[in-house]
């Protein structure tokens, strides 16, 4: 009878605990639009040092392609629009832990990152340009990068790209602009970043210039948590409309500017 009893204690001990680990692994998931209904809030995450798509205004505010179109979609949800602004490689795990919604941060599509999010339709073509100072006749493309000094913002694509050069020191900053300065200070050679911000940076220091070659060509797409399909239908609707109404024309202009 003893015997009887504790085993069956054991079976019971083991049950329980299936049940109480499944009850925590419950509560780390997040259900996304129940949330977003119930607090009137989709939080947005990105890191505003991205101009033109993300970049603090005159006022402080988070403004730019991204933010307008993040605002659409707060605006299709019938909810506020709440940013998070934050280091970029940061946002992919704040997504993952439920402190944001989804990420709208020029963030490109790559296989490593599709592994822990799911992306909208693309909604931006870019591409990794190489920024030098103006009297730099050295370095003229890619094959002359080898063996030098680069900076790059920390975990973008610039980064990945970079890095994969023989014999390269990467320096690697928080924000874009800080690799900038430190290309203008001689501390580095060059500087690898998306076009777009090259073109900001540039536009301000006519100290600087920026290489023909591309070399990438990437994507942007919104991130949502894996799984989150009813979040990622509502912004790729938002992105189909853009496109179709002309709207998404009017922003290319406002804030790029082509
Ligand atoms: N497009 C680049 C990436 O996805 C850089 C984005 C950024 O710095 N905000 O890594």
């Amino acid at each position: 009878m003893r015997m009887k009893k504790s085993l069956f204690t054991k079976i019971a001990i083991i049950v329980l605990s299936f049940i109480l680990a499944a009850a925590f692994v419950g509560c780390g998931k997040v259900d996304t639009m129940k949330r977003v209904s119930k607090n009137k809030v989709v939080i947005m995450g990105t890191n505003a040092e991205f101009p033109p798509f993300e970049y603090r205004n005159d006022k402080g505010e988070v403004d730019g392609f991204d933010a307008a179109m993040a605002k659409e979609i707060a605006k299709e949800l019938g909810v506020e629009l709440k940013i998070e602004d934050m280091a970029f490689d940061s946002l992919l795990n704040a997504l993952a832990s439920g402190k944001i919604d989804f990420v709208a941060a020029g963030m490109s599509v790559t296989e490593e990152r599709l592994e822990n999010a799911d992306f909208s339709e693309a909604y931006y073509t870019a591409s990794q340009k190489i920024i030098v100072k103006k009297d730099n006749d050295t370095i003229k493309g890619k094959a002359d990068l080898e063996g030098k000094k680069i900076g790059v913002q920390e975990g973008t694509t610039g980064d990945l790209e970079a890095s994969k050069i023989n014999n390269v020191q990467v320096s690697r900053f928080k924000k874009g602009i800080d690799a900038v300065m430190d290309l203008k200070n001689g501390k580095i050679d060059a500087v690898v970043i998306d076009a777009s911000p090259a073109e900001v940076f540039v536009s301000k220091n006519d100290d600087l210039k920026i290489l023909e070659e591309d070399l990438t060509e990437e994507e942007y797409a919104i991130a949502v948590r894996k799984g989150d399909k009813e979040l990622l239908d509502v912004i790729n609707k938002v992105i189909k409309n853009l496109k179709d109404s002309g709207k998404y024309d009017e922003l290319v202009t406002q804030y790029i500017g082509q």
